[in-house]
């Protein structure tokens, strides 16, 4: 394996990490065996993975390690802290009761291993906004009995989108805890993944960050960052599209608004590419690319966008030396990989 430059003058934090109980991929074997599911997205994604033993094999293990085999794979690629979360789609995809009840048993589970490893792991929980007052609880719960960092949310859940004004109450438990959603893909719903599944774009290909964008834009247009000004969503995936577009977003917003061409659409406070800049960190995951890392810092802000690895789904050394080498000044590199991570997340 590639060897990585000790002490380079900042931490490296990856803040996109996932983890799976066993318990987890039990369930969702289950699922498949037993046709509990008839999401098309989850029956690919998932009946690819637990399909394919050999690819399942290696995974497994690094999914479920939350201790010293973890610890080995970030000394290996120098990561000295990793921010972790519980692999997509998560408790979204099982019924209200039983996600709601998982979750806290997850979050339980993951708080320990954090507690085990303070210096080494941080966590973000999970949450089943299929049960949304059930949900904005166990943020709560999450952060301030367990310590962990904010939650993640696997963008929709069962086709729904967390501007509907049923979601709010987690959206405020957020946003008054002063913690972020890390809004992470999910494979798209029924009804908008059938010309992806076609052609095998569903997932982390392309369909996951069209998925992803469209929630944060719908977030944005509905208002949602204006009734909760201080909310924070973390986007992946170098924003998961949405930094490319910020002009064109601010020039058709403008558009609509001189002709009143969406009257059913509420008057935004800002423009488009501000509630970016301002309510949606972004960061690298599966992005090891330096002209799309150093796009986002000019475009979001220097202090907006912050380095993530996407362990274990994408787990190469080489990666890390991608990163490591942008041609940045060290403060910069500083800020990508440690201190905004450190503010956003409160570490
Ligand atoms: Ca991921």
């Amino acid at each position: 394996m590639t060897e990585i430059r000790k002490n380079p003058g900042y931490l490296r934090i990856a803040t996109e990490e996932a983890y799976a109980p066993a318990e987890m991929l039990r369930l969702y074997r289950k699922l498949l065996d037993e046709k509990g599911t008839d999401d098309p997205g989850f029956l690919s994604q998932w009946g690819y993975f637990l399909g394919n033993a050999d690819r399942m094999k290696v995974l497994a293990e690094r999914f479920h390690n939350l201790g010293a085999g973890r610890i080995a794979d970030m000394d290996a690629t120098g990561i000295d802290r990793q921010i972790v979360s519980l692999t997509s789609p998560g408790v979204q995809i099982f019924n209200s009761v039983e996600g709601t009840a998982l979750a806290i048993s997850f979050n339980d589970q993951l708080s320990e291993a954090v507690h085990k490893n303070p210096d080494r792991f941080s966590a973000l929980g999970c949450i089943a906004p299929q049960n949304p007052a059930g949900a904005a609880k166990e943020l709560e719960r999450a952060v301030t009995k367990l310590g962990l960092k904010g939650v993640i949310i696997n963008s929709n859940t069962n086709g729904e989108y967390l501007d509907d004004p049923k979601f709010y109450d987690i959206l405020a438990a957020a946003e008054s805890l002063n913690v972020p959603i890390y809004l992470h893909p999910a494979t798209a719903p029924r009804r908008m993944i059938g010309p992806m599944i076609e052609k095998g774009l569903e997932g982390a290909f392309y369909g996951f960050a069209v998925e992803t964008s469209v929630h944060l834009l719908r977030m944005i247009m509905s208002g949602v960052f204006d009734r909760f000004p201080k909310l924070q969503v973390i986007a992946g995936h170098g924003g998961e599209g949405l930094p490319f577009w910020l002009c064109r977003f601010d020039l058709f917003q403008k558009n609509y608004a001189i002709n009143n061409r969406f009257p059913h659409m509420p008057k935004l406070q800002r423009k488009v590419s501000e509630y970016i800049k301002g309510n949606i960190p972004v960061t690298s995951s599966g992005m090891a690319w330096a002209p799309v890392i150093q796009f986002c810092q000019q475009v979001i802000g220097i202090d907006r966008v912050m380095y993530a690895m996407d362990y274990p789904y994408q787990f190469d050394a080489n990666e890390v030396v991608v990163t490591d080498e942008m041609d940045i000044p060290l403060e910069d590199k500083k800020k990508f990989y440690q201190t905004n991570a450190e503010r956003i997340f409160r570490l």
